[in-house]
């Protein structure tokens, strides 16, 4: 059974720029919590004082607040879901918000941005396909490791690595720009020369149109906790390997960092997928560019 949790407002405007990940100018979230249980989320820190995380809520009349603010601004722009929460968490199927807020930007001609783990993004390419006759859409998956035993140990609750490949390819079969977040690239364990090339593969394979790359992990207060107990079940040597390497530290970068960005770079100009933000925002937005260039 799903809870719910009052709302006042549901678009943010973004305070850095817009260039700086993946050309957003707004963010939502339309749910609180997350039940996907990533052993690395950054999302449970409790710096975001998101108490019982793993519960997942909407928020009460949350289209009709959305629809009110989409219609209030006068600038259209691109609105980034999926930043603290997978939108596309198990109740969405039968709730349908995440769907019915994508069709509020299709009818007000705001452009999508999707982070998330799940396939059941693909269901709602029609709209997706619709949003980009007037904006940008761009899709990404977060696939941090190839083998999907291990995405089964880091990643419990959502579709394994390889039904993510799956729905990156749909989406771009679709003519959806989609690719890869791979984030974080967790050190010891995914941070080596196979991981780094089958994933680089099968996303060729997928027709991803992109990889954006974290060479690490980071860490917070209440994360790291969560994190280490999972660890733990993986590998107990992994855990005090990280805590005399990383301490306290907030940003626990990999060590070998130098060999995997030239190696994960390399792979991917080898298939010529994008990997520089400001390619891909370039890449993403030129549909937009486009259609008002047609227009004039
Ligand atoms: S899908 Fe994202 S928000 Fe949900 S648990 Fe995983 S990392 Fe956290």
């Amino acid at each position: 059974m799903i809870e719910s949790i009052p709302a006042k407002q549901i678009l943010q405007k973004v305070k850095f720029e817009n260039t700086r990940w993946f050309g957003i100018d707004y963010n939502m979230n339309l749910y609180r919590g997350c039940p996907h249980g990533c052993i690395y989320c950054d999302s449970r820190s409790t710096i975001y004082n998101i108490e019982n995380f793993d519960q997942v809520r909407y928020k009460e009349n949350v289209i009709e607040i959305l629809s009110k603010e989409l219609r209030s601004k006068r600038k259209k722009g691109v609105v980034g879901i999926g930043a603290m929460s997978d939108t596309y968490n198990p109740f969405e199927k039968e709730l349908c918000i995440t769907k019915r807020a994508l069709n509020l930007l299709a009818e007000n001609h705001f452009g999508v941005s999707i982070d998330t783990k799940s396939s059941l993004v693909v269901r709602d390419i029609p709209i997706l396909q619709k949003i980009k006759t007037n904006n940008s859409a761009i899709v990404k998956l977060t696939i941090t490791t190839a083998n999907d035993e291990l995405s089964k140990k880091i990643e419990p609750n959502v579709n394994p690595s390889s039904e993510r490949f799956e729905a990156v390819k749909e989406l771009n079969d679709a003519g959806i720009f989609c690719g890869i977040l791979l984030t974080p690239m967790l050190p010891f364990l995914t941070d080596n020369k196979d991981e780094i090339r089958a994933i680089v593969e099968k996303a060729h394979k997928a027709n991803a149109k992109f990889i954006y790359c974290m060479y690490g992990v980071t860490m917070r207060s209440g994360q790291r906790e969560f994190f280490y107990k999972h660890l733990k079940n993986i590998s107990p040597e992994l855990v005090l390997k990280y805590q005399r390497l990383y301490g306290l530290n907030y940003l626990c970068s990999i060590p070998n960092k130098d060999y995997c960005e030239t190696l994960f770079k390399e792979e991917c100009r080898r298939y010529g997928i994008l990997t520089d933000m400001k390619d891909i925002v370039k890449a993403y937005k030129r549909s937009e560019s486009y259609t008002q260039m047609k227009f004039f």
